[in-house]
């Protein structure tokens, strides 16, 4: 089993403002301390309680994880007694191996304690050196520390529940096609859930593809796949006809025949048809 431990830095005066102080969350994982890279602190203690979830562990301390070099987030996963850490291949984190295991209740111990300890810090204007980055000086208390805390939290349970969606109905989800009608003419465009989930490079477990699919690009695809399981066939529609229309997909790469009616109207009067 790894060892992870969660430890506090000495405290700084801020430079910016005088009255608060300004300390660093430190990762030592198997006695072996990461390095003095900026904590992610809002992300790393909310997203720690998912069963499934992923997070920078380090950023910079403008807020950006990219611009200190990492590039890629760590998954998480928890099966029964056991917190699982998966890195990037990319070394970015200076971690020695990819998939790290640690016992549930040691690793709560130390989340929840990292938690306890940067809302009382927060009382004392003692704050993490991730967080003042966009905190006005109205921020530094402990109630926006808090507040800040539940809306990661939110955000995270939004993923799972995202990654939940598509492992229970992947398969019910790969299977769907649908076609266009028009005066009894078929449309010669399939359009399938798995030619989209394709492009998301998704292995079996949908683990590799869980943060591309999350990713803004994708936001599409994610509202695809819920209306079409929602059995929301009119939202669907309403949404597919939208992206015809953005393709600019001429009525002859659609149909065999030509048909004597403009464009938009012919997009406005198709029937969605579920194979
Ligand atoms: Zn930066």
């Amino acid at each position: 089993m790894d060892k992870i431990k969660i430890s506090f830095s000495k405290p700084i005066e801020s430079q910016k403002n005088p009255s608060i102080f300004i300390y660093n969350l430190l990762v030592n994982l198997n006695e072996k301390d990461m390095g003095s890279a900026v904590f992610n602190t809002f992300s790393v203690l909310s997203a720690a309680q998912f069963k499934y979830s992923e997070f920078f562990l380090f950023t910079c301390s403008c807020g950006t994880p990219q611009c200190a070099g990492f590039h890629d987030v760590i998954q998480q996963k928890i099966i029964n007694n056991h917190v699982y850490w998966y890195f990037p291949k990319e070394n970015y984190y200076k971690n020695k191996k990819i998939e790290y295991v640690f016992d549930k209740s040691e690793f709560f111990n130390e989340i929840n304690h990292a938690k306890e300890m940067i809302l009382e810090l927060a009382k004392k204007n003692f704050f993490a050196e991730s967080m003042i980055e966009n905190m006005s000086d109205e921020d530094m208390n402990s109630i926006y520390v808090s507040k800040k805390l539940q809306e990661m939290y939110v955000h995270y349970q939004s993923g799972e529940n995202f990654y939940l969606f598509l492992q229970n109905n992947a398969n019910s989800l790969l299977n769907k096609k649908f076609i266009f009608e028009y005066e009894n003419q078929i449309s010669k465009i399939e359009y399938s859930i798995e030619g989209l989930l394709s492009k998301f490079s998704l292995t079996p477990d949908y683990h590799a593809g869980f943060s591309k699919i999350k990713q803004k690009n994708s936001l599409f695809l994610i509202k695809y796949v819920n209306l079409a399981m929602n059995g929301k066939a009119e939202g669907f529609k309403k949404f597919l006809k939208k992206y015809l229309k953005k393709e600019q997909l001429s009525l002859s790469e659609m149909f065999d025949d030509s048909f004597d009616i403009s464009y938009d109207l012919m997009i406005e009067n198709l029937t969605l048809k579920e194979l």
